[in-house]
């Protein structure tokens, strides 16, 4: 069994209350392979009307799976991880076909998203308030930790599995209920995910999918209801904003996991081997489509043109085709606004004065590929260095002191992952310190650790997913006073 097999039809519904079911009026819409742009299947096309009613699930549900014994959610979770273990190699293949990443970069995300699930699963168990006695005497003080109530949940389409478990885990975990919202491009995953966790016992509204093409409409009529406590999101900066502007009539508790612009440094002290495999993986993770993909290497001009040479040699070598076919390293992107939109910011660097080291210009179609890209010589305040690029391109800029990599590295509005290559410990502790984003990697190239705090600051939001602090996204505390007996 592989990819599209997972699926059962009733599988290609929405999920609510417990129920396979179609949409309002029998609509659906394409899911496509990014590929060649063919049709691959398609899916209910929930309404705003089906929406609200996957809420009403979710808040039905709430009363009962708060009070759940932890062991008892910790263990549905558990079994969850057990049953996407043994079918990493379907789910893997599923993804690929949707989203266009290789069935081998597919397994590492399943492998990743995964461990969500089994960190949420120890998590539920550790849930707790406090006993003081007040600083004065007298008073005892008691804190209870209650889940948030009912979540919305929107994810983007570049982590179609791994952006569902960093949510769905600790949200069970803590007690609440929810309605997922999955990227429209990318629904396919996060619906046999969904049957996956009804196979692991999860019981009927706890979580509800509402795949949808009017995503605009569905969360503006969500987050007017007051029964709705909490929405998590992952995608642009943009739609975070109104996400945030929409939440205010009803206050509801945010998390914003938004867009990046990762600097990537390198001193002079680097070593220069080990930068360059960790700029392949903070680079080419996921074809350059993700928010911690390095954006802008900032290189010491020493060593500048060996980093570029020896950086364009291991992309240029990159096989780019079908995510599903042998040898292949790099998929397609996305769609053709994301090809558009790489080839405009290497375009617009290139007439300014950047050398293409490799890579440069995207192939005629069919299909959404772009080529492994390595730009030399950026012009300062270029586009391709502000903006994020969601692509397999390299630019890279030079410096001459530590204090100008970290002015540079701080120019920008987001704040979300960051990178530095040196042997200076000394150097390594200032960086920690100045560097002004939520994640930064030291000699290393991948950041993301389910055990680890994910999340960013400035436009790239707010909010920690993962870690200890993930579950916390999902508790209230009430402080109950008590006299000292
Ligand atoms: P996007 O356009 O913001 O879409 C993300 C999700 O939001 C999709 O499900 C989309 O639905 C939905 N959406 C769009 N407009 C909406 C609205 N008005 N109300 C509610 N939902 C709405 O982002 P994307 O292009 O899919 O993803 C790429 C972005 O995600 C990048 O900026 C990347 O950096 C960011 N990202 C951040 C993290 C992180 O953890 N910080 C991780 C991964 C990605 P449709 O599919 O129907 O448009």
């Amino acid at each position: 069994m592989t990819g599209l097999d997972l699926l059962a039809d009733r599988h290609r519904l929405l999920l609510v209350g417990g129920t396979w079911r179609e949409a309002d009026g029998d609509r659906r819409f394409d899911v496509l392979d990014p590929a060649d742009g063919s049709v691959l299947t398609e899916v209910a096309d929930g309404s705003v009307a089906d929406a609200v009613e996957a809420l009403d699930a979710a808040v039905a549900a709430q009363a009962d799976w708060a009070r759940t014994a932890p062991r008892e959610r910790g263990e549905i979770l558990r079994r969850a991880f057990d049953l996407l273990a043994a079918r990493a190699d379907d789910f893997a293949h599923l993804m690929s076909l949707e989203m266009g990443k290789t069935v081998a970069e597919a397994k590492g995300e399943v492998g990743y998203g995964n461990e969500f699930f089994r960190w949420f699963s120890e998590e539920a168990v550790r849930i707790h308030g406090r006993w003081m006695q007040a600083p004065a005497g007298g008073s005892r003080l008691l804190t209870v930790k209650k889940p948030v109530g009912p979540c919305l949940f929107i994810t983007p389409w570049n982590f179609p599995l791994a952006m569902g478990t960093r949510k769905i885990g600790p949200a069970v975990a803590a007690g609440c209920t929810m309605v997922v919202k999955p990227a429209a491009q990318t629904p396919l995953t996060m619906l046999a995910l969904a049957a996956l966790l009804e196979e692991a016992g999860l019981p009927p509204g706890v979580l509800n999918v509402v795949p949808t093409t009017q995503a605009g409409a569905v969360s503006e009529a969500l987050q007017a209801d007051g029964r709705l406590r909490k929405v998590s999101f992952t995608g642009s900066t943009g739609v975070g904003k109104v996400l945030v502007r929409q939440s205010a009539d009803r206050l509801q508790r945010m998390s914003m996991e938004l867009g990046g612009n990762a600097p990537f440094l390198v001193f002079e002290d680097a070593d220069l081997d080990a930068a360059v495999d960790g700029a392949m993986i903070a680079k080419m993770r996921n074809m350059g489509e993700a928010c911690t993909a390095a954006n802008r290497f900032l290189v010491h001009s020493s060593v500048a043109a060996e980093f570029a040479e020896r950086l364009g040699a291991r992309m240029g070598a990159l096989t780019v085709g079908r995510g599903q076919d042998e040898g292949v390293d790099v998929g397609p992107l996305i769609d053709e606004k994301a090809v558009d939109s790489v080839d405009r910011l290497v375009s617009e660097a290139v007439r300014d004065g950047a050398t293409v080291v490799t890579g440069g210009s995207a192939p005629e179609g069919p299909g959404y590929f772009y080529p492994p890209t390595v730009l030399l010589d950026v012009p300062e305040g270029a586009a391709i260095t502000a903006e994020e690029i969601f692509g397999p391109v390299a630019p890279i800029t030079t410096f001459e002191t530590e204090e100008e990599a970290v002015a540079k590295a701080n120019d920008t509005e987001y704040g979300l992952a960051s990178y530095a290559y040196t042997r200076d410990l000394a150097r390594t502790i200032r960086l920690a310190e100045s560097l002004d984003f939520g994640m930064i990697g030291i000699n290393s190239g991948l950041i993301s650790n389910p055990a680890a705090p994910f999340g960013g600051v400035k436009a790239s939001g707010f909010g920690r997913e993962g870690g200890f602090e993930g579950i916390e996204e999902y508790l209230e505390t009430t402080y109950v006073a008590l006299p000292a007996g």
